[in-house]
C-alpha cells in the first residue's frame, strides 16, 4: 500500500532530534512565549521575506487576526476564494466582516485576478490570495489592483511554506502572508500552530497584542485579544524539521516532475507550474471527470488519495450560497474533479514508479 501521506516516515527519520527538543523544552519550565518561538518567528520571518514573525495557536488564528490587523472589522467585505479550505472564508466572517467569493483560475485553481477586480467595491478592505497546493496565486497583478484600490492583501500560505513568486519569497509579496503548522502541512508541527508573517510593523504590533489578551505588558490589557499563542514545545519541533525544509520541498518538486513526465498524455488533467509561480507541491492534484472511479481503482491497486475539497467554499452549508454552481462553474467543476496523489518527501523512487504504474492501469480501466 503506498499512502496518501505518511507521516511516520517522516518522524522516523528525525525521532532522536525531535524527542532532544523536546525534552530542552521540559526540562526550561517555559512553556508559552520563550527563546524557542521567538527563534522559530526570526527563522521563518528571514526565509520567507518578512520583518516579522507572529506565532499564532493554528493558521485559522493566523488569518484571523491577519485580517483584524489590517483593520477589517464589521461593515467590510474581503474578497476571497470559492475553491480553499473553508477557513479562508470564514474567518472573515469571525472578524465581522463579509466574505465575497471569487471564481477561480480553472487550471491552477487561484484567484483570477481579472475576477477579483470586478468583485472590488467601495467597501472593500481586503483580498485573501490563497496559494493553493503549494502553488503561488498570481502575486504581481494581485498586489498591483490592491496598491490602486486601497485594499489590503492577506495571503493564505497555509500550504505554501518556502515557496517564491518572481524569484522573491512570499511575505515580500502584498501585506500579510500567513503560515499552518496542521501536521501535513509541508512545515508541520506535532499538533497545532501557526504563524503571521509581514513587513509592516504597525501589523506585527497589532497581532502581537490580539494573540495575547491586548497586554502589551503584564495586567495592562489595551484592546479585546484572545489567547492564541504558539507554545514552546511545537516552536522547538517546528526548528526540527525547519532545517529540512528546503530538502523537502525540493523532493516535492522532483516527484512531481517525474509525474507530470510520465503521465503526460493521458486523459487527465495534470497540475502545470505557472511561472514566475514557484511550486512547492503541498499537494499534487490530477483533474479527472470519473474521479470517484479513478480513485476507487487506484485503491484497488494499493494507492492512496485524497480529496482537497470535495465542495467549494460558498456551497458548504455554512455559507448555503445561492447558486454557488453558477456563480463559481470553475470552482465547482475543481471540487468535482480534484484528486490528491501520494506527494510528500519519504516517497521512495521505486514507488513513484508504482503510482505512475497503477495511475496508467486506472485510467485505462475507468476511460
Ligand atoms: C490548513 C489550512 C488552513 C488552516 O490552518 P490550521 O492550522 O489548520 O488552522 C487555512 N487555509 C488553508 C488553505 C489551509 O490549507
Amino acid at each position: 500500500m503506498i499512502p496518501q501521506i505518511d507521516l511516520g516516515r517522516q518522524h522516523a527519520g528525525l525521532r532522536d532530534e525531535l524527542l532532544a527538543a523536546a525534552a530542552r523544552v521540559i526540562d526550561s519550565c517555559r512553556f508559552v512565549l520563550g527563546p524557542e518561538g521567538q527563534a522559530l518567528e526570526r527563522e521563518l520571518a528571514a526565509l520567507c521575506g518578512a520583518r516579522h514573525g507572529v506565532g499564532t495557536g493554528s493558521g485559522t488564528d493566523a488569518l484571523l487576526l491577519a485580517l483584524k490587523a489590517v483593520g477589517v472589522g464589521p461593515g467590510d467585505e474581503v474578497v476571497t476564494s470559492a475553491f480553499s479550505f473553508v477557513a479562508s472564508a470564514t474567518t472573515v466572517v469571525m472578524a465581522g466582516a463579509t466574505p465575497v467569493f471569487v471564481d477561480v483560475d480553472p487550471v491552477t485553481c487561484n484567484l483570477d485576478p481579472s475576477l477579483v477586480e470586478r468583485a472590488i467595491t467601495p467597501r472593500t478592505r481586503a483580498i485573501v490570495p490563497v496559494h493553493l497546493y503549494g502553488q503561488p496565486a498570481r502575486m504581481d497583478a494581485l498586489c498591483e489592483l490592491a496598491r490602486a484600490r486601497r485594499v489590503a492583501v492577506v495571503a493564505d500560505a497555509a500550504q505554501a511554506v518556502g515557496a517564491s513568486y518572481a524569484g522573491r519569497p512570499l511575505a515580500e509579496w502584498g501585506d500579510v502572508s500567513i503560515l499552518s503548522f496542521y501536521p501535513t502541512k509541508n512545515l508541520g508541527g506535532c499538533g497545532d500552530g501557526g504563524m503571521v508573517l509581514t513587513t509592516r510593523d504597525d501589523v506585527a504590533e497589532r497581532v502581537r497584542l490580539l494573540r495575547d489578551h491586548g497586554a502589551p505588558r503584564r495586567y495592562t490589557h489595551v484592546e479585546l485579544g484572545g489567547c492564541s499563542r504558539l507554545d514552546e514545545l511545537q516552536a522547538a519541533l517546528l526548528r526540527v524539521k525547519l532545517g529540512r525544509l528546503a530538502g523537502w520541498n525540493e523532493r516535492r518538486r522532483a516527484i512531481a516532475a517525474r509525474y507530470s513526465t510520465a503521465l503526460a498524455g493521458l486523459p487527465l488533467g495534470l497540475p502545470a507550474e505557472q511561472p514566475p509561480a514557484q511550486h512547492v507541491y503541498h499537494q499534487y492534484a490530477v483533474r479527472s471527470a470519473k474521479r470517484e472511479a479513478l480513485a476507487a481503482a487506484l485503491a484497488a491497486r494499493g494507492v492512496g488519495t485524497a480529496i482537497h475539497y470535495p465542495a467549494t467554499i460558498p456551497a458548504q452549508p455554512v455559507f448555503s450560497h445561492p447558486n454557488a454552481d453558477r456563480e463559481f462553474p470553475a470552482a465547482t467543476q475543481a471540487a468535482a474533479e480534484v484528486l490528491c496523489l501520494p506527494c510528500f518527501p519519504e516517497l521512495t523512487d521505486a514507488e513513484v514508479g508504482l503510482v505512475v504504474d497503477a495511475v496508467k492501469h486506472a485510467v485505462a480501466e475507468v476511460m
